[in-house]
């Protein structure tokens, strides 16, 4: 996948059968699902393919157990459905999790179990394990950092775990092997419209400095977040639809969660759920759900949240941790739809909404990144009978994802690779250097940072350190101390100058301190 062979295609004088704007979960899903029903279809992504929302998850692919307490049924048992399904078409990047919900009072155990069946009960034949009421020594025997004082049991239950950055990665690959054409860097900057209808997209190649107008029979808004903004490209007056709602996660050592099962805190003081995940040898803990008024494409987390976060899961364990203990801290937004008069957004929808303006504009928001296949089949749907297009059927319910491959051992390094790992371990055969690891505490290698400039579109220090191997999310002090060298190695392989690998590290630790406690 390069990103020069990409490019190239905006220069053809031709009319895309969709432009879809946005290369998150969403935008990369909708890329691969109409590029296997036979349509042409054109990505452009403003900054990196999962730059978004989509990097900032909690790692989950779930159902929602959230939702089951709210009573809707129905987003729950479509999510377990798309759980199961993506378990089987990237088995390479997600895995089954082991969770326990620790019982405090007598009844908890029953209550949380009684809806945990029901969970199992509702993914039918795709369901991943059996909901089990546990004493009070099997949670300590699975979870032995749980807080022992006043503990009465506890509910296992099991969901799916994934590498969300890595999966969009994935995805865009699959897109392209089925003739998508996906480019990163690309800003869409206005809407091109004949007779009041819209037909494609005014666009900036950031790296380039090229500007383009391409024309398309249907284009869809695949933002996330940044819907409105696309949406006012139409009509700059519109309301716009998104109510954002940030979520913060802490990501720490091993050592203060040593255990391979996941931790459910079934009910926070403002009634979210909080998880302790394992993710990448760390533990992942969070989230919080605070509305907030401006749309950054780096949001930074508030100290309330973060004491939220740390009070709740020290109220759990047996052992406190303490903010200095915090190796990285990344914060997503949600794209909530806004309903009419609710100021709290715990309880806006977080099923996915599909709107299509006067001139055409299919908008796509909301939903979860579970449910990405699901949402880009009726986004396809929805651009098709707008755009005219021959009907065509969804085939993406068994697409494999790209790198698809079962049976890897969970502790080879580059386990989550799937079918590349071995490419990717050639080049480390041919060349020892490349064997070499960028930082004694991390397994990642020289080689992968080679992969990733050839073979995964990576363009700056940043993508790479952040979405192609996730160390800014696991340690952010790593990240920075590797950043010269990764730069240098990246600066090398692209045949860049020493200016640009100067500003790659300037750029880089100016992000990065965001993710710093
Ligand atoms: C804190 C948090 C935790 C979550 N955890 C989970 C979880 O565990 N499991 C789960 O299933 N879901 C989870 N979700 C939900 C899930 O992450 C999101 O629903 C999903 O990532 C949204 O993807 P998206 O593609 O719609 O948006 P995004 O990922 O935000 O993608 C939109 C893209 O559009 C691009 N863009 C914007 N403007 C332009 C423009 N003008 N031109 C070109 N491109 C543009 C942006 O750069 C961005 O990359 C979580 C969400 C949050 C906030």
């Amino acid at each position: 996948m390069r990103r020069e062979e990409m490019t190239a295609r905006l220069r053809e004088d031709k009319i895309w059968d969709l432009i879809v704007i946005g290369g998150g979960a969403t935008g990369l899903g909708i890329a691969i699902d109409a590029a296997t029903r036979g349509y042409s279809i054109l990505l452009l992504e403003k900054y990196d393919f999962a730059k978004g929302t989509s990097s900032r998850s909690t790692k989950l692919v779930h159902g929602g157990v959230r939702y089951l307490a709210q009573g809707n049924i129905k987003l729950v048992r479509e999510a377990l459905r798309e759980r199961g399904l993506l378990l089987k078409n990237a088995p390479h990047l997600t895995r089954k999790q082991a969770f326990i919900v620790p019982s405090y009072r007598w009844w908890e155990k029953w209550y949380y179990g009684t809806g945990l069946k029901l969970y199992d009960l509702l993914s039918g034949k795709l369901g991943i394990g059996k909901t089990e009421i546990l004493s009070a020594a099997t949670v300590l025997q699975r979870l032995p950092v749980a807080e022992k004082k006043g503990l009465s049991g506890g509910v296992g239950y099991y969901d799916g775990q994934f590498d969300d950055a890595r999966l969009a990665i994935n995805m865009a690959q699959t897109a392209v092997e089925h003739g998508a054409v996906v480019i990163n860097y690309v800003s869409v900057t206005g809407l091109l419209q004949e007779n009041k209808k819209i037909s494609g997209v005014e666009a900036v190649d950031i790296l380039e400095g090229r500007s383009y107008k391409l024309r398309a029979k249907a284009v869809i808004n695949a933002t996330g977040v940044f819907v409105d903004n696309v949406i006012r490209m139409e009509d700059a007056q519109s309301p716009g639809m998104v109510a954002p709602s940030q979520g913060v996660h802490i990501v720490l050592d091993k050592k203060f969660f040593p255990s391979d099962t996941a931790l459910m805190i079934p009910k926070t003081a403002d009634g979210r759920v909080l998880f302790a995940v394992p993710w990448h040898n760390r533990v992942v803990v969070g989230t919080t759900d605070t509305p907030v008024d401006q749309i950054l494409p780096e949001p930074l987390p508030f100290l309330e949240e973060i004491s939220f976060i740390i009070y709740h899961f020290n109220k759990y364990l047996s052992s406190d941790i303490r903010e200095s203990d915090i190796r990285s801290i990344f914060t997503g937004l949600r794209p909530l739809v806004k309903s009419s008069n609710t100021g709290n957004t715990s309880i806006l929808s977080r099923d996915h909404t599909i709107v299509v303006s006067g001139g055409g504009l299919v908008t796509i928001t909301g939903g979860k990144w579970t449910t990405y296949r699901k949402m880009a089949r009726d986004a396809v749907d929805n651009a098709a009978f707008v755009g005219k297009l021959d009907i065509k059927q969804c085939i993406t319910d068994k697409l494999k994802i790209h790198g698809w491959q079962t049976g890897t051992a969970e502790d080879d390094p580059l386990h989550d690779y799937g079918a590349d790992a071995e490419h990717i371990y050639n080049l480390a055969k041919a060349d020892p250097e490349l064997a070499e690891k960028l930082h004694p505490d991390f397994p990642f290698i020289r080689a992968e940072v080679l992969w990733a400039i050839r073979e995964e579109m990576a363009m700056t220090l940043e993508d790479m350190l952040a979405r192609r191997l996730r160390l800014l999310f696991l340690d952010t002090r790593i990240a920075m101390e590797v950043a010269p060298v990764v730069a240098h190695l990246m600066a090398t392989e692209m045949g860049k100058d020493k200016d640009w690998e100067d500003l790659q590290v300037e750029n880089f630790m100016q992000t990065a301190h965001g993710y710093l406690p």
